[in-house]
């Protein structure tokens, strides 16, 4: 799709680009901002053409996305399953501290009450209330294309998000961005798919945000605000203050935005189940605000957990009865051992085979499942039957990655980096640790890319493109007509392009650049 545009055309180009993405917040704080008021911002890292993808495979990962978001949402209800693999006593748990940690606090707040009958008795009414938890997710569903042996392209899932999926907003913007280059130069022409009606609608600011209201909604109490959980120093932040100035322009709906630290000294729940108040600095002595959902940007990752404290302040959000995007069991839900596990005879079955209750879509549960089977990639722990996980991947090793129970990039072992890896990695660490197939995108397609900030030369190069497809999921006792009905919606997507000899695909971790579809 990139073209034999002549030097002056691509710089045109590049200054429409970077122009627009200036003028519309598609936008980063610079490295390195301290202040408590930036004083400036940078474009994101973006591709200057839109990428080639097939129209058919576009609309699969779309419609898979039901699927998903129900699947999830049962998983995170299953306490017996999430015990089982991700506890301390069985689960990766036992052998990841990070997981262990997050594990063993949901455990001791199970123990304490959180998910159980309580009663509550008034003078003039004695009745007793099921107190469940309601849980938000905002998902997101990567997927690469594959290239099979028999040259067959089709989507294979990378991974499922299930905390903090990013790049939502700024997904939208990018896809703005190509559709005004596409309208406003001829230089787009020199492709002839390079049409707007080829580039499909992206609204995933609207449909993320209609989540995050929908769980407000149901919170009812009409003072109450969203919470949203930052990381210090986020450089991304752009990317949720649009969901922000949404809910307040859309919805009416305000927003808190505090990090695990800030929250340490102005969040308080004053039992199990209780409201959670955020009384900010900035309006201490004034009345507490309640918090109806709290949206996690952070708390995905070992380090932003640097002292016990930031543990027991996650803790103190889990057990309000405040909505949680995502609660502890919906961010276990999302580790890479439910992925593999979710591959093993049986266990799709065991959350999706109730099709007449649960109403899944139009499609039967048989076809359901084999639908998003035909979009796995082989995969396998390596601590199974002895030595044998192991020895299958030191095989196997030019073909696979191995994944450790982390988010946000720049985990991961691939293929030659395979064997001395498996030599270093401690017998109980093993278990820990997923073996998975590679996938193989299609090759000789090149790209434009832009890196953040601008200021230098663009870099042609071959690349492969990541496909995310958003959703949102509402669910817990009474949401939906009957019980254990999730309310759920796909919502738009997002492409991210890299080199294609880089392994790794995070826009942040600066190995990937934004970018949009051209649908063939
Ligand atoms: P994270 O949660 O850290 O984003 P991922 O599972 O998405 O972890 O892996 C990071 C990156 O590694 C992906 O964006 C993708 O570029 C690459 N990757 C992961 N799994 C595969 C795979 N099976 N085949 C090819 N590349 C992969
Ligand atoms: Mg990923
Ligand atoms: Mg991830």
């Amino acid at each position: 799709m990139a073209s034999n545009l002549a030097p002056q055309d691509l710089e045109n180009l590049q200054l429409r680009a970077v122009r627009y993405a200036l003028a519309h917040g598609l936008l980063y704080l610079p490295p390195g901002t301290q202040a408590a008021i930036p004083m400036s911002a940078i474009h994101a890292p973006i591709a200057l053409f839109p990428t080639p993808f097939p129209r058919a495979q576009f609309e699969r990962a779309k419609s898979l996305q039901s699927t998903y978001n129900t699947l999830y949402a049962r998983i995170a209800l299953d306490t017996w399953f999430l015990d089982e693999v991700m506890g301390t006593e069985r689960g990766v748990g036992k052998v990841d501290d990070f997981v262990g940690k997050l594990w063993t606090g949901w455990k001791a707040l199970r123990d304490e009450g959180l998910h159980q009958v309580r009663f509550i008795v008034s003078i003039s009414d004695l009745c007793s209330h099921m107190v469940r938890p309601l849980h938000l997710g905002l998902f997101r569903s990567d997927y690469l294309l594959h290239v099979s042996e028999d040259n067959n392209v089709s989507i294979r899932q990378v991974e499922f998000n299930t905390i903090s999926s990013s790049f939502g907003t700024l997904s939208q913007k990018v896809s703005e961005m190509h559709r005004h280059l596409c309208a406003s130069t001829g230089f787009y022409e020199s492709s002839p798919y390079l049409q707007a009606l080829n580039l499909p609608p992206n609204n995933t600011i609207a449909g993320l945000v209609e989540g995050l209201a929908a769980a407000h909604t149901v919170y009812d109490v009409p003072s109450s605000q969203i919470l949203f959980v930052v990381q210090p120093g986020e450089r991304n932040v752009f990317d949720q203050l649009w969901l922000e100035y949404e809910l307040l322009e859309k919805h009416s709906i305000k927003v808190i935005r505090l990090t695990l630290d800030e929250l340490s000294s102005c969040s308080s729940v004053s039992s199990i189940n209780a409201p959670l108040f955020i009384t900010p600095l900035s309006t201490r002595g004034v009345i507490p605000i309640e918090i109806s959902t709290i949206y996690f940007r952070a708390a995905y990752t070992p380090t932003d957990f640097p002292t016990p404290s930031h543990y027991t302040t996650r803790f103190t959000l889990e057990k309000s009865k405040a909505i949680k995007c995502p609660s502890i069991p919906l961010q276990l839900a999302g580790g890479k051992k439910v992925q593999q596990v979710l591959t093993q005879p049986g266990v799709l079955e065991r959350f999706l085979s109730d099709e007449a209750h649960w109403g899944l879509g139009s499609s039967s549960p048989p076809e359901v499942i084999s639908e998003l089977r035909a979009s796995w990639m082989g995969m396998w722990g390596l601590d199974v039957g002895g030595d044998d996980g192991v020895n299958r991947a030191r095989e196997h090793a030019m073909n696979l990655v191995l994944k450790p129970q982390r988010e946000g990039g720049g985990n991961n072992v691939y293929k030659e980096a395979v064997p001395a890896f498996l030599d270093s990695l401690p017998l109980e660490e093993r278990q820990a640790w997923i073996a998975m197939e590679l996938i193989a995108p299609p090759k000789g397609m090149k790209n434009y890319l832009i890196r953040a900030g601008g200021g230098e030369s663009l870099v042609e190069m071959e690349v492969m493109s990541e496909l995310g497809i958003f959703g949102w999921a509402l669910f817990g006792d009474g949401v939906g007509e009957s019980e254990g009905k999730v309310r759920e919606k796909e919502v738009g997507w997002l492409v991210r392009t890299k080199g294609k000899d880089s392994n790794e695909g995070g826009v942040a971790t600066g190995f990937s650049v934004l970018d949009s579809l051209v649908l063939v």
